[in-house]
């Protein structure tokens, strides 16, 4: 099912720290915005690598 007619577009390379691998700079899958209970921005998704689910503090682009 095609969702989007427009013109192709670089997806942001979302990236966190994975505390399963200990890595820096794993892609977040399925990125989504969350806020913390602190009200601050976060990132929430999975791990490109593991599948493990991870978290960055910040907005998403
Ligand atoms: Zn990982």
């Amino acid at each position: 099912m095609e969702l989007s007619r427009d013109k192709p577009r670089p997806k942001p390379h979302i990236t966190g720290y994975c505390v399963y691998e200990k890595s820096k700079n794993r892609e977040i899958k399925n990125p989504k915005q969350i806020k913390l209970k602190n009200g601050r921005p976060a990132i929430k998704g999975t791990c490109a690598i593991c599948g493990k689910a991870i978290f960055r503090i910040g907005k998403m682009k």
